[in-house]
């Protein structure tokens, strides 16, 4: 049995916070996960950002609101959804994402949780583990899947690796180098190709 996993965020559906960070001029904002590698990190500079400049969880999802899925992502999901099982593994929020998962059919989605008060503002963020992605890729192997990974970034390195099947897609040149054990593709048709390629069924 065979399971295909997927990145969110530079794969499917644009960046979040850049997206956010571009519509409110705060600049600060577009560091992410290929910029600090240190996810904690990341997350603990963008609540104090977002409290700095009185943003809070109403403000963004009616940004995200307005994103649509990456050019031709709804489609490959569904081309990918008819060959493998698929499960979304990501390090962005359930506040977040739900307005463009409805864009995307609802697939399934690990990923993390926000801690909101009465007003809105951001308090906290309850990540589900430690390194989700590769636990669940673990978690899934477990349960006899042979899976098959794809991500654009470092947060998705360690899911690669413990993947039968590792894919960059969108990769930045940095990670590329730092990760040549991958194959790095850059277009949804590649993508395709590349998933029948390390499947063992096609
Ligand atoms: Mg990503």
């Amino acid at each position: 049995m065979e399971l295909a996993c997927l990145d969110l965020e530079g794969v499917l559906i644009p960046e979040i916070w850049i997206a956010f960070a571009e519509k409110t001029g705060i600049e600060e904002l577009k560091a992410t996960t290929r910029d600090i590698p240190d996810y904690d990190v990341l997350m603990k500079q963008r609540l104090r950002l977002l409290d700095e400049h009185g943003y809070g969880l109403p403000a963004i999802q009616e940004v995200i609101g307005e994103l649509d899925p990456l050019p031709g992502a709804a489609e490959f999901l569904d081309w990918l959804r008819e060959r493998f099982q698929v499960v979304i593994l990501s390090d962005t929020f359930y506040e977040f994402a739900m307005p463009l998962m409805k864009k995307l059919g609802y697939p399934t989605l690990l990923c993390h949780k926000l801690e909101v008060n009465d007003e809105g503002r951001i308090t906290d963020y309850l990540l589900r583990q430690r390194d989700p992605k590769r636990q669940s890729v673990r978690a899934f192997q477990l349960l006899n899947y042979r899976v098959i990974a794809a991500g654009d970034s470092y947060n998705d390195t360690t899911m690669l690796t413990q993947a039968e099947g590792g894919i960059l897609f969108h990769a930045p040149q940095n990670v590329i180098d730092e990760f040549q054990q991958f194959p790095a593709v850059h277009d949804f048709d590649a993508l395709k190709k590349t998933f029948l390629e390390l499947s063992n069924r096609f």
